[in-house]
């Protein structure tokens, strides 16, 4: 059967031709996810195509020198997804993603299932959370034992007005923070904090002015750079060894970000970062 241009069959082989063309370093299989509503019959028919997928994208990608990683799926059933991480790490991929979640489900249930996925995938390769990249979903993540990260939600949030900080999220364009003559984070070293105050920045937003997105997503990604840079400063984790972390830094100067990765325990350099992380992170999450 054809669907527009290509078939559903041959759109596994063309989303690894693309990815390769764009220079990917980490080529992600083709799955389907579905919605957290739908029913067990259609996550098990979306957890066998994903299967057949990733069979065909690994086949298409050996010889490459690039890495590829395979997707888990299965909904909210955990059945599903014992099935489906049985299968997935069958055929050896270079790493893992949980994938379908947070898609609207609750908190509690998506968090449940990561636990139920992760017990399945190998330790000794990377795992992936997909889609998810609040500071503090980055925190539980890592101590649950993942190791990498995207999302475009920094950004997004910055664009709303949602600062990041050490004391939970603010939103810049409340009127409280019309006369603060602060930066938003007296601690943080980013573009935006070492030369604009609250108050401008909220004045920025009130004015609808463009430069506030950048300025606001400036120091989202920033405060999310950090997070890595707590691990390197606990000793666990060396910079120079952190091709992430260059590349992060990269990023930020440009201040091009729409959306970023992080990679967090065993990602880079070993398996030592958890407790550095978790600390952080009860400060982070007590501060909520
Ligand atoms: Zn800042």
């Amino acid at each position: 059967m054809r669907t527009g241009l290509v078939s559903k069959e041959g759109a596994a082989l063309v989303v690894i031709d693309i990815q390769e063309k764009l220079g990917a370093d980490i080529i992600m299989t083709l799955d389907e996810c579905i919605a957290p509503g739908n029913s067990f019959n259609a996550a098990e028919e979306a957890v066998k195509r994903t299967f057949q997928w990733a069979e065909k994208c690994r086949r298409k990608h050996e010889g490459s020198k690039k890495l590829i990683f395979g997707i888990v799926q299965g909904g909210m059933f955990p059945v599903l997804r014992y099935k489906s991480a049985s299968e997935i790490t069958s055929l050896d991929f270079n790493g893992y993603a949980i994938g379908g979640l947070s898609l609207g489900e609750p908190k509690q249930m998506t968090w449940s299932i990561v636990d139920e996925t992760i017990s399945y995938l190998p330790e000794t390769k990377p795992r992936y959370l997909m889609g998810m990249g609040s500071p503090e979903d980055i925190v539980e993540g890592v101590s649950k034992g993942i190791d990498l990260f995207d999302s475009a939600l920094p950004t997004r949030v910055a664009r709303n007005g949602g600062l990041f900080t050490i004391y939970g999220r603010k939103n810049i364009r409340n009127a409280s923070y019309s006369m603060q003559s602060d930066p938003i984070d007296p601690e943080c070293d980013c573009y935006t904090c070492r030369n604009f105050t609250v108050a401008y920045l909220h004045h920025l937003f009130k004015s609808e002015e463009l430069l506030a997105f950048r300025l606001a997503s400036i120091h989202n990604v920033r405060f999310i750079i950090n997070t890595d840079i707590t691990f390197f400063s606990s000793g666990h984790f060396e910079q120079d060894a952190s091709g992430t972390n260059n590349t992060f830094a990269n990023m930020y100067n440009q201040g091009m970000n729409t959306q970023l990765t992080i990679l967090g325990e065993k990602g880079v350099n070993g398996f030592l970062f958890r407790n550095s992380f978790k600390s952080y992170s009860n400060l982070y999450l007590a501060s909520l």
